[in-house]
């Protein structure tokens, strides 16, 4: 059999992944953060891939609202954290003051209140202004390892610890100096180096009007982070309403937003899961404007209306897949 000449990595699928491995590879799929991680790496090192596991294994324990500090600092009101929590919330902070407080880590109390992939309730107006209000972000503080929580607020790292995990792993691929690997936590993808063939690694774009394994572009890239996120991933539907589980941190509710899906380019990966969800809530017109004030990603966004537009840093390196019904278009700066 001839190995495949080009690696598609799906987000979301792990066949077309394990479809590409061949002899010279380390392989691991583990279930971490309530999703499945893939490991690939080009050339073999298994003490590499053990010490991804290991990591991810470690992060999961301590990151996860459901067990683990996180979950004693919901419950306790205060705690001493490791240095992964500590990080997580430090980093998510400024995320917060970034993106204008589009993306929150403290938005336990409204996650938590609906539910959503779980109880699927759907909340009063008193019960969310109440839950919007716990979530404000002066309602916690961090000195060195200690977090305090006040007014009802909860954490959530549910936007970001992927993204935080996947920073990780990137550093633990550069000091064992891994040529070619492909990281994908829950469909958040990672692609390290290039290929043994020199090649870059081509990514897929999940098609959010699809199925898990139906993509509508790709890009080829190297030495970066394609994180996503849309009203696919988590949601129930009641009355033809759809209820998904980006929420608007200032209504409490899910983002009544004009995109479907949002995909972000970028060297990190804490900063490009924040972003993903910031960017989700935001719109297409907010999200564009915050990408031309900043710096350091890129964007893939798929608007309601099958428009997809595409961030001219990236525009060279996306393929549009024929015969989805999009239309495509660039932006630019
Ligand atoms: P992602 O798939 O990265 O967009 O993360 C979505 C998850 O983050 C949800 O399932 C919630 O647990 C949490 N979440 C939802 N909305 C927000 C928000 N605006 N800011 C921070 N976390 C959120
Ligand atoms: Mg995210």
């Amino acid at each position: 059999m001839f190995k495949r000449e080009i690696a598609i990595i799906c987000i979301f699928s792990m066949l077309l992944l394990l479809a590409s491995c061949g002899a010279g590879e380390s392989v691991r799929q583990i279930y971490v953060m309530d999703s499945v991680a893939s490991i690939r790496l080009i050339p073999k090192n298994e003490a590499a891939a053990d010490l991804i596991c290991k990591e991810l294994y470690d992060m999961d324990n301590v990151l996860s609202a459901y067990d683990g500090e996180v979950y004693d600092i919901n419950r306790n009101g205060e705690g001493k954290v490791s240095r992964h929590t500590e990080a997580l919330l430090r980093s998510s902070l400024e995320l917060y003051e970034k993106t204008n407080g589009a993306f929150s880590p403290l938005l336990g109390s409204v996650i938590d209140l609906w539910g959503i992939g779980s109880k699927n309730y759907i909340p009063s107006q008193d019960e969310k202004e109440n839950a919007v209000a716990a979530s404000d972000i002066g309602n916690v503080a961090i000195e060195g390892d200690v977090i305090r929580l006040s007014g009802g607020a909860r954490l959530s790292f549910g936007a970001v610890a992927k993204g935080y995990a996947s920073d990780v792993i990137k550093s633990v691929l550069e000091e064992q100096e891994v040529e070619g690997a492909v990281i994908s936590l829950g469909g958040n993808v990672y692609v390290h180096g290039k290929k043994p063939d020199g090649e870059l690694w081509r990514v897929a774009i999940r098609d959010p009007r699809g199925g898990e394994n139906s993509w509508l572009g790709t890009l080829l890239l190297s030495d970066r982070f394609v994180i996503s996120s849309g009203d696919y991933e988590r949601y129930f539907e009641q009355s033809g309403v759809r209820y998904h589980h980006i929420m608007d941190p200032e209504t409490g509710s899910p983002a009544q937003s004009d995109l479907a899906a949002v995909a972000v380019i970028c060297e990190s990966g804490v900063v490009g899961d924040a972003y993903s969800t910031a960017l989700y809530v935001m719109g297409k017109e907010k999200a564009l404007s915050f990408w031309r004030e900043g710096e350091g990603f890129e964007l893939v966004l798929v608007g309601r209306d099958g428009v997809v537009t595409v961030t001219e840093g990236v525009a060279d390196a996306f393929a549009p897949e024929s015969g989805k019904g999009y239309s495509y278009e660039t932006a630019r700066r």
